[in-house]
């Protein structure tokens, strides 16, 4: 038997959005509450997948709509384009996911030469079936039969403009008649073909143009904004046409049932009296706030508080509507969950539950972390923005207002001066790190998301867009170019990191209540917090009580590890050291890799161990009763070495000028030369370097022990663990294991005290991933370093992929979203699974944890959840976000 392609509104209900589209399953949902929704059908999105993949409907398509509409016209007691009192439908595109004005629509089917007298035949409707019939031939022209609309546009505004009339509302009969036949031979010009007469034809022709603006540019663009799957098709919805714009008794409008913005309840919405659902939208006329109903039309307004009431009691939830009213009879044309700021959602997610109707579990269902992510930054003031200066990757969101600086010095020599930078380079470094500490937003004009900016940035939770590839940097010349402006030194940009947008000149802030709730530790606000702020202490408070997995923090200062723990980290997940040696200490690490005797290296590290003692000291007693996870240094070397092509010109230019180089330099130069790597990601870092650099592992353990004595001689509950980065295969974590319990054993010796360290690893490499059951022979827990996973999964440069390819895999839907932002579950996530299963079959119950970027990515938590990881780690700011989420995966 064939399929069901076409279902009757009275066929459907709400669970049927997968086939039927948001505005199918809802009409027939509203249909079957008994509200007052105009008769018809919807075509389903099958039929559209069947007619995208073959570029043909389904061979049963026509006569199943043949027979519903059969069945509309009986019920109507009138036929599609009848000549005296035509029926005519509504022909709109539906998605599962809406996507608001994406796609097509065509009003009026059944309109022709003929039928538009029927609908004309009284004087006082003459004028509305030939504004009608003009509207079909515009849109069918365009949408079906493919004729650029600006040149629909163009015959309009000539005669608008003959008859100095300023909008539609002008023009008289005879104008629209004549406008009808321009019209008409203008696609005759255009396409050779003569407007169809038959609205049976025109029925069909309107469904497959709907089906194939599922493809057209804005679609696809939209969808892989919002990340909605390219292969679901749109669902079709035919109706039976109802009119607002018959006269001062009907109109067209949008209503809410709560407000969307804020969450308050209350009647939300914009009418508009004689006027079609398409003018409100497009704003041709000023709409007046929906209570101005009640006195132009007291019984439809009543009407439709009551269908808002009953709709709202029956989705549990905010909807928004659309509806007409055609001669004093309201008639309802959609109804969906309705769409709402991240304020609203916590606001209206609270009251409902006080109101009984949703449960607090229900309620942290309806919040996400994405939307408590963009409460707790300050934001720009939609209103006072001006003219887009640059665009790029949305890496840290927030808003930042600062003068433009081009070097770390400046940056911070501005800001101690108390002036606002925004730090624009090329692409930072650690060397950068002073310099984005100091800035307030940080701009690249290379790199993507896992780049060093974005990383740094957003576990600093400072603002940054990174990957604006329009940006020319001349750091020399002290000034940034795109192809509209130069930009110098001191001018004040806006930065806003959430959308990855850059304004020129300070755009207005708004300050975030909820980010000082989370600064203040999360206390229970008090009657005079903001709503936003009580709901969202009640949602965290559900989240964590529902969550099975922990949350940690990547932190390396004790500032950092403070302001984790007011967030809710329970805990360091990630310690990076070698973020502990730039700035000032970067000449003793350079020292200590370039040593070339025992001395020399014992100097360095002798040097290093009494500052590294003092940062773990600081970070244990920030965190003191929770678990630290110290990881061993881990910088790919050249970030710790001097730059080899400045050092070998540095000495050329002696050589030039037949001076004598400085034989530092000469010595330095021959050094860096010979650790030179091409791929220094895929070189002497992680586990690597503490093979090869003796003392640097017994160094950094020891300096651990010695601050975990020193915190429990202070009384305090000192919990470090010490993790080893990048290991391949479980002989490199032995040896490295052998020296830490060596030196454990020695401090442990020498001071009396007993020191319980577990020792774990990284798993970030293929191969560590595929051979976990043997590195969990003598590792006492795993941490999924996923930015190095996915790297080296995919063979992927996380440095340089973003700008140089991804867009290009991103428009030939190669992936949706980047592996870098969200784990990619095929791959990377497989890895992951094995290695926790195998991992737990040679140590049961072994501790698991993610560390990288993924732990604060929503759609990661949720994965991680299902694998079984035992805590997520992110970084401070993403701590609530964490929570949130992993509150809702174990839902
Ligand atoms: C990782 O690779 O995921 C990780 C956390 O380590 P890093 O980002 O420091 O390489
Ligand atoms: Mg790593």
């Amino acid at each position: 038997m064939a399929p069901t392609y076409v279902y009757d509104f009275a066929e459907g209900g709400r669970d049927m959005a997968g086939l039927l589209g948001g505005k199918g399953a809802n009409l027939a949902e509203m249909t079957r509450m008994g509200l007052p929704v105009p008769p018809g059908f919807t075509v389903t999105t099958e039929a559209c997948r069947v007619f995208l993949e073959s570029g043909e409907p389904p061979p049963e398509l026509d006569r199943q709509i043949g027979e519903h509409l059969a069945a509309l016209e009986r019920a109507a007691g009138r036929r599609l384009g009848q000549v005296d009192d035509p029926l005519l439908l509504s022909v709109r595109s539906g998605a599962r996911f809406s996507m608001p004005g994406m796609m097509d629509t065509i009003l009026d089917i059944g309109l022709n030469d003929l039928s538009v007298l029927g609908l004309g035949r009284t004087p006082e409707r003459e004028r509305f079936a030939w504004d009608s019939y003009r509207r079909l031939v515009q849109m069918f022209g365009s949408t079906v039969m493919g004729v650029d609309s600006a040149r629909f546009e163009k015959v309009l505004a000539g005669i608008k403009k003959q008859h100095h009339a300023a909008d539609d509302t002008r023009l008289d009969t005879c104008d629209l008649i004549r406008l009808v036949e321009t019209y008409q031979d203008l696609i005759l010009e255009e396409t050779g073909e003569e407007f169809p007469q038959d609205p049976a034809e025109q029925l069909r022709r309107a469904v497959l143009a709907v089906f194939a603006s599922w493809n057209g540019e804005r679609a696809r663009i939209y969808r892989r904004r919002e990340h909605i799957p390219d292969d679901l098709g749109t669902a079709v919805t035919v109706q039976t046409m109802v009119f607002g714009n018959l006269g001062p008794d009907s109109g067209s409008g949008v209503a809410f049932t709560r407000d969307p913005a804020t969450g308050r309840p209350g009647v939300y919405g914009d009418y508009l009296q004689n006027a079609q659902g398409e003018d409100v939208v497009a704003g041709i006329r000023n709409t007046v706030p929906l209570q101005r109903l009640e006195d132009l039309d007291p019984a439809s307004y009543a009407r439709l508080r009551d269908c808002m009431r009953r709709l709202e009691a029956h989705y549990r939830d905010l909807c928004d509507i659309e509806f007409t009213i055609e001669r004093g009879t309201l008639w309802m044309l959609q109804t969906r969950v309705g769409k709402r700021t991240s304020q609203a959602a916590f606001v209206i997610a609270g009251q409902l539950v006080d109101e009984g109707v949703i449960s607090p579990r229900e309620a942290l269902a309806r919040v996400d972390g994405e939307g408590l992510a963009r409460l707790m930054f300050p934001r720009f003031d939609s209103s006072g923005t001006g003219d887009v200066l640059a665009r790029g990757l949305p890496a840290s969101p927030g808003a930042a207002v600062g003068a433009v600086v081009f070097d770390s010095a400046e940056a911070v020599r501005r800001s101690a001066g108390g002036e606002r930078v925004v730090l624009v380079r090329q692409e930072t470094t650690p060397d950068d790190l002073p310099g984005m500490i100091a800035a307030e937003a940080v701009l690249t004009s290379r790199g993507g998301r896992t780049s060093h900016a974005a990383v740094v940035a957003r576990g600093m939770g400072k603002v940054c867009v990174c990957g604006a590839e329009e940006l020319t940097v001349d750091p020399d010349g002290r000034l940034f170019s795109t192809p509209s402006a130069t930009v110098r030194e001191g001018t004040v940009v806006s930065v806003d990191g959430a959308e990855g947008l850059v304004y020129l000149g300070a755009a207005p802030l708004v300050d975030s209540p909820v980010m000082r709730y989370f600064e203040d530790g999360g206390q229970p606000p008090g009657e005079a917090a903001a709503q936003v702020v009580r709901d969202v202490h009640r949602l965290m408070g559900q989240a964590d009580a529902n969550r099975r997995m922990e949350v940690r923090a990547n932190a390396d200062t004790p500032e950092d590890a403070a302001r984790a723990r007011r967030f809710g980290a329970q805990g360091i997940g990630l310690c990076r050291t070698e973020h502990m040696f730039l700035g000032d200490r970067r000449p003793l690490v350079e020292a200590m890799i370039l040593a070339h005797d025992e001395a020399g290296r014992e100097a360095a590290l002798n040097a290093l161990l009494p500052l590294q003692r003092e940062d773990f000291t600081g970070i244990l007693e920030a965190m003191d009763g929770l678990p630290v996870t110290i990881r061993l240094l881990d910088p790919p070397l050249h970030e710790f070495l001097p730059d080899l092509t400045e050092l070998s010109v540095r000495v050329a230019r002696h050589d030039a000028l037949g001076r004598r180089p400085d034989p530092r330099d000469t010595e330095l130069l021959a050094a860096v030369t010979r650790m030179h790597e091409t791929n220094p990601m895929l070189g002497l870092r992680g586990v690597r370097l503490g093979l090869v650099v003796p003392g640097l592992v017994a160094m950094q353990v020891r300096a651990v022990a010695e601050a975990v004595v020193a915190r429990k001689r202070a009384g305090g509950d000192p919990r470090a663990e010490i993790m080893v980065p990048l290991v391949d295969t479980v002989e490199e974590f032995r040896l490295v294991r052998a020296e830490v319990d060596r030196v454990l054993e020695r401090v442990s010796a020498g001071t009396g005290v007993t020191l319980d360290c577990p020792v774990g690893t990284m798993i970030e490499l293929p191969r560590a991933a595929l051979t976990a059951g043997r590195i969990a022979e003598d590792a006492e827990f795993f941490s999924f370093g996923t930015n190095d996973l996915t790297q080296t999964t995919w063979g992927f440069s996380r440095d340089d992929v973003e700008a140089a390819f991804f867009s290009a895999y991103l428009d030939k839907g190669v992936f949706r979203t980047s592996p870098f932002e969200t784990i990619d579950r095929e791959g990377v996530g497989r890895l992951v699974g094995i290695a926790v299963t195998e991992g737990r079959a040679t140590r049961p119950g072994l501790k698991t944890g993610v560390c990288g970027e993924h732990g604060g990515d929503p759609a990661s938590i949720h994965f991680f959840h299902e694998t079984g990881l035992d805590y997520v780690s992110c970084s401070p700011f993403r701590v609530p976000v964490a929570r949130l989420e992993a509150g809702r995966a174990a839902l």
